[in-house]
């Protein structure tokens, strides 16, 4: 089946969704969630697998081959692999990707590499283990270094990126560490900005640590070129001068990159989102509920995207966080 490609009201292309197969999460990251915990969705107000399927099934029709699983953390979704493997044999499904805090790879890379997925996103903000349990509030880094290991055994799973999220008097002393580990693994790693999606509500701008400071400070010791940036990429990506892998750079707040982007998102239960920041969701769990059919279905996409914001607004004056944080939206 192929529909007329989704595009939005300012002439972009659509090709790329985030899937939130769940909110829930066994870390609890200080950007990301309270100690506490969040409330959580009720289980029947999550989308079955069934449901996400038929979702991305009528995306991919219309040219959203690109599909990235996410939460909450994804691996804590019972039979997970099962939902990865239905997703892949979606005929317009292109690529298949997952991010994860790790915690579980090593139980699941194999099932979710035989499943069909290609490509994997792992967060690490530290390399040291107190460090680490500071930040996530879990002591748990030595469980995602093997799983790491686990995934890196399959050469179908390369490259691997490893995101760690940027935080001024934090992540000044993970940098050059983190640029070492980058030259000696097979690992890329990416640092993300830090953004004002956090479930308190504490971030202010003078917490980001800019990827331009991270870059400045890696090539002081090691030369850094810049490749050639992709089209609708969300990282800058450079490679040491000396040949030994690759760094990148994700400036979501310092060097907005909305102009191309050609992303959507489906929270877990149901809700399309047009912009990580969007105040405006749409839903597709209660027309699904009722019995709407693929075109039915396919009219309430359309005009849901067409209305995508052109930018953020973050750092502006009058900027309103979405009430939503990472976790409940999808990252
Ligand atoms: N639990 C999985 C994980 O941590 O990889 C997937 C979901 S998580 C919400 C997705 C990504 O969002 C992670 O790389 C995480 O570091 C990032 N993230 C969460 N809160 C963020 C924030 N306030 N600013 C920037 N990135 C954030
Ligand atoms: Fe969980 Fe990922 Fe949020 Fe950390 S960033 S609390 S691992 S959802």
């Amino acid at each position: 089946m192929e529909l007329e490609p989704l595009r939005d009201g300012h002439g972009r292309l659509i090709g790329d969704l985030r899937v939130s197969v769940t909110d829930r999460c066994n870390f609890r990251c200080q950007y990301c969630m309270p100690a506490e915990g969040l409330p959580w969705l009720e289980r029947s107000g999550i989308l079955s697998f069934e449901e996400i399927a038929r979702i991305v099934s009528l995306l991919s029709a219309m040219g959203v081959h690109n599909v990235r699983l996410t939460g909450g953390e994804p691996l804590v979704r019972r039979n997970f692999p099962e939902l990865a493997r239905m997703l892949a044999g979606i005929d317009d499904v292109h690529d298949l990707s997952v991010t994860t805090n790790g915690f579980l790879l090593e139980r699941d890379a194999e099932a979710l590499v035989a499943a069909g997925v290609n490509r994997f996103n792992v967060s690490v903000d530290s390399l040291q283990r107190d460090r680490f349990f500071e930040l996530t509030r879990r002591d748990a880094l030595p469980q995602v270094l093997r799983g790491l290991e686990a995934l890196a055994a399959f050469p179908e799973a390369h490259p691997i990126k490893i995101n760690a999220v940027s935080i001024r008097d934090f992540t000044e002393e993970e940098v050059l560490p983190f640029a070492q580990f980058a030259r000696r693994t097979p690992y890329q790693v990416r640092f993300i900005e830090f953004m004002p999606l956090d479930a308190d509500h504490a971030w202010t701008p003078e917490q980001v640590l800019s990827g331009e400071e991270i870059r400045a400070a890696i090539n002081l010791t090691y030369p850094l070129e810049p490749e050639p940036r992709e089209a609708s990429a969300t990282a800058q990506v450079y490679r040491f001068a000396d040949g030994k892998g690759r760094i990148g750079f994700i400036n979501p707040v310092s060097e907005p990159f909305c102009g191309d982007c050609n992303r959507i998102r489906l929270t877990a239960d149901g809700r399309l989102r047009t912009c990580l920041f969007s105040l405006r969701e749409t839903d597709l769990r209660g027309p699904i509920r009722d019995g709407a059919d693929d075109r039915e279905l396919e009219q309430i996409v359309r005009d849901a995207v067409w209305q995508k914001e052109l930018k953020h607004h973050v750092g502006e004056p009058g900027f309103v966080q979405p009430a939503r944080s990472m976790s409940a939206i999808g990252g």
